[in-house]
């Protein structure tokens, strides 16, 4: 099979099944094998690795990845791919094609049933409109996950490596850093796909720590105050976290918790770190035992 990594063979394939691109699903292919060649060396495959791949659109990369790990799957939401990527891909036995979305597919099952439930690797040219769901979905479903490789948008890349006082800072820069440790592999320009995104764009590469940073008793109340933190980016962060209606406290509760901490009563939810938010969430939930103790 020609490499679709060369603009005329994806062209040709396009044409060849009459695909319409359908905005709706953020469909931009990968039509440079440069940029192929640095996903492929930066996600470090293995013989016997199992990879996911989300969104494989005509199945560019997908044939770069059959060519180098175990096993491939490979979820695609838009029905109209399915026939093509069994046209593209026919010449690899070691490929699986899902046909489905990736936010509601069970990936622990796929992990399982394929591999042994031993951590896999995940790699994507990711459709930017969902790109922190799927990212927070594979983090917090815990999912045995080694590494993640994708393109994003430059913007959510650099979103990622921020810490508090920039404004680009926010759930998700505090959810990767929690999880895994991100790196920059390359920029890539808007003229490495088609049709061209109007947005710059980056790969990343995030490996899963192999403990926490930051001791949480609870890491789903964590991300809870977490999001509800920046839900608000105008209130105040004990306004924040009593507006929110996830966490069982007063707002004096919320405030006595920050002044035992020792912050402001003014103080704003971006100001904090992962080491603080750690420390907050754990003094809260002590707070929420506690009073549910009382009541017994
Ligand atoms: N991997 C291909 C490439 O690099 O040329 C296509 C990448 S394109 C940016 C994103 C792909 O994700 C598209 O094929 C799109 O149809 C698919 N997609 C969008 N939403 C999806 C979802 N919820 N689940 C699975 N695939 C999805």
């Amino acid at each position: 099979m020609a490499d679709l990594g060369n603009p005329q063979n994806t062209i040709a394939v396009l044409q060849k099944h009459q695909f319409h691109f359908q905005k709706k699903y953020g469909q931009n292919f990968l039509i440079d094998t440069h940029v192929l060649d640095k996903i492929i060396r930066a996600s470090d495959i293995q013989d016997e690795d199992l990879v996911l791949e989300i969104g494989p659109g005509i199945g560019t990369m997908t044939q770069y990845l059959c060519e180098h790990a175990r096993q491939v799957v490979a979820v695609e939401i838009d029905h109209a791919l399915i026939p093509i990527l069994e046209d593209t891909l026919k010449q690899y036995q070691n490929i699986d094609i899902i046909h489905g979305d990736i936010l509601k597919i069970d990936i622990h099952k796929i992990v399982q049933e394929k591999n042994q439930g031993k951590p896999i690797k995940v790699v994507a040219n990711l459709p930017y409109y969902i790109t922190t769901p799927i990212i927070m979905g594979l983090f917090e479903s815990h999912v045995p996950i080694d590494s993640i490789t994708v393109m994003v948008q430059k913007e959510v890349a650099d979103r990622m490596g921020m810490g508090p006082g920039s404004k680009e800072y926010g759930a998700l820069s505090l959810a990767v850093q929690y999880y895994a440790a991100p790196e920059l592999i390359a920029n890539v320009p808007p003229n490495c796909f088609m049709p061209r995104p109007k947005v710059g764009s980056a790969v990343i590469r995030l490996v899963r720590h192999s403990k926490p940073p930051v001791q949480v008793e609870d890491e789903s109340f964590l991300f809870k105050v977490i999001r509800a933190s920046f839900n608000q980016r105008r209130k105040t962060l004990a306004n924040g976290l009593n507006n929110a209606g996830e966490i069982p406290l007063t707002k004096e509760q919320i405030e006595q918790s920050l002044q035992e901490l020792g912050f402001l009563p003014s103080i704003r939810g971006e100001t904090l770190n992962l080491e603080e938010f750690a420390a907050l969430s754990n003094l809260m939930k002590q707070k929420i035992s506690a009073g549910n103790e009382e009541r017994e």
